[in-house]
């Protein structure tokens, strides 16, 4: 198999080697050239690769039908290769491994078929030790180039992890996702639903430091500990742990302490809180998430009001909240994936992809960010598993309900914000009342805008004179 990859920044120089180290000749470029001599300095023996200066000389490196990987910034960038790769032929393949936005992958893929050109748009989620080393692939597009390139696709992705039952430890974390942009799409919600698992151990590590009052060896020992609950283990409470272990090798002291509080956010959290309302999906504690990082970018204003508008609470020393936390963690991570997966549901149904959800978590299992122990549970109450589906909905007992309602109050109690967690539970509080106070609002819009109502009583659209 041969495969060219544009771009050698950190995803595309490890998926090149994940490529060659698999069997691929891989022809290499880098817009700046410096970079692929590097790469084939420091990696060029570890497989096949082949230099190339230029991109018509990635074009004349491999044979046709060629199957070309741009692995560049999302967004014009990839225009802009794509337009300078002049001498594509029919069934040549070019996979758009980028963060793309889905709408984009469809209008690329639409001008490309055109001329013959079979076009994926693959997400790709594993950062760069899973480009390496096995990431979750999730290609969309051509199924024709979906299968062609299928062999080698499945020898680079990772293999299930989390996998609690043996029979399954042998597949791969790459399916065909669906046609148009699907891939991409599905990458997008993927990076969503990870916002709203970052944010939430973020709120339980702040929770446990100014409330538990643990030390960072503390918590790190609570969430190596979670990471063994056979319904919590997840990648993102592996690394918290370890992160909060780290030294700082200049201060000696822990890294965690002097790393700043403001966390970034590119393209794919805004997207997925776009695409959730275009498909009109509540999606509460991945906006949540997105939310708290935009506030955690106002610092000195933060700084500012916690002088001007202090809150002394009565602080409960050393209240061990630890399995409050762990059972809130658990139902609120149960909401977040729920919510990823609707938002894929109605945006199947609407762009008429026909995803296969049982699929999609299945991927999620290995290689990527979100890779979890309970993604093997929706994976079986996707395939219909109805035992599965009742022990979830178990997992939701009063006594449950009642701890993480703890912890959103201690967060009220003593003002420390607990977006994600709150927004979880009052999402699943809505979605188990009967009667909610939408009659209201419901008439509210009627007074002031004849938007009309329906009423309990009669079918139909009713309209009041209120005044
Ligand atoms: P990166 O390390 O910043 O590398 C960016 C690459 O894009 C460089 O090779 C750069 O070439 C090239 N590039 C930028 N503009 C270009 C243009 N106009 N024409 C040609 N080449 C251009 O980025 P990365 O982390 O590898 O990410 C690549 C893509 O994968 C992005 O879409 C990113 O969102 C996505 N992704 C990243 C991760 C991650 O963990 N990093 C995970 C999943 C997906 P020069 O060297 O010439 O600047």
């Amino acid at each position: 198999m041969q495969l060219g990859v544009i771009g050698l920044g950190t995803m595309g120089a490890n998926l090149a080697r994940n490529a060659a180290r698999n069997g691929a000749t891989v022809a290499v470029y880098n817009r700046t050239k410096e970079k692929m001599e590097e790469f084939m300095k420091t990696h060029g023996k570890e497989g096949r690769f082949i230099p190339c200066t230029t991109l018509t000389d990635i074009l004349k490196a491999i044979k046709p039908p060629r199957a070309i990987l741009i692995m560049v910034k999302a967004g014009e960038s990839v225009d802009e290769v794509i337009h300078d790769l002049l001498s594509l032929q029919p069934n040549d393949i070019l996979i758009d491994g980028g963060n793309s936005h889905y709408k984009d992958t469809e209008r690329r893929q639409r001008e490309l078929t055109k001329k013959g050109i079979h076009f994926l748009g693959m997400g790709v989620s594993g950062g760069e030790r899973g480009a390496l080393l096995g990431p979750s692939l999730m290609p969309g597009g051509s199924k024709e180039a979906y299968d062609h390139l299928e062999p080698l696709l499945q020898k680079m992705a990772a293999p299930l992890d989390y996998a609690r039952d043996d029979t399954q430890q042998h597949q791969k974390c790459v399916t065909y996702i669906g046609p148009g942009g699907s891939g991409h799409f599905v990458k997008t919600v993927h990076n969503g639903i990870e916002y709203g698992l970052m944010q939430l151990i973020a709120e339980a590590y702040h929770l446990l430091r100014d409330i538990g009052k643990k030390s960072n060896a503390e918590s790190a020992k609570i969430f190596a500990e979670w990471n063994t609950d056979p319904h919590l283990s997840s990648y993102l409470l592996e690394i918290t742990g370890k992160i909060l272990r780290k030294r700082d090798l200049e201060t000696k002291q822990n890294l965690i302490d002097n790393i700043k509080d403001i966390a970034s956010q590119k393209g794919t959290g805004k997207w997925v809180v776009e695409a959730a309302l275009r498909y009109g999906v509540a999606i509460p504690t991945i906006g949540a998430a997105l939310d708290a990082r935009i506030i955690s970018n106002q610092k000195e204003l933060r700084v500012r009001r916690s002088h001007e508008i202090p809150f002394t609470a009565n602080i409960r020393k050393g209240e061990d909240l630890t399995e409050d936390l762990r059972i809130a963690l658990l139902l609120a991570t149960i909401c977040t994936y729920a919510q990823g997966f609707d938002l894929l549901e109605r945006a199947s149904a609407e762009e008429r992809w026909n995803l296969r959800l049982t699929e999609i978590a299945r991927i999620w299992r290995g290689g990527c960010i979100i890779r979890s122990v309970l993604l093997k549970t929706f994976q079986d109450i996707f395939a219909g598993k109805n035992d599965e589906k009742i022990r979830l909905g178990a997992a939701f007992s009063e006594t449950a309900q009642k701890r993480w309602r703890a912890v959103v109050a201690v967060g009220a109690q003593h003002g420390i914000p607990l977006p994600t967690f709150g927004a979880s539970l009052s999402y699943f509080d809505a979605l188990r009342t009967a009667h909610l106070p939408a009659n209201l609002t419901a008439a509210q819009r009627d007074f002031f805008g004849a938007h009309g109502y329906e009423r309990i009583d009669t079918p139909g659209i009713f309209h009041t004179k209120w005044e």
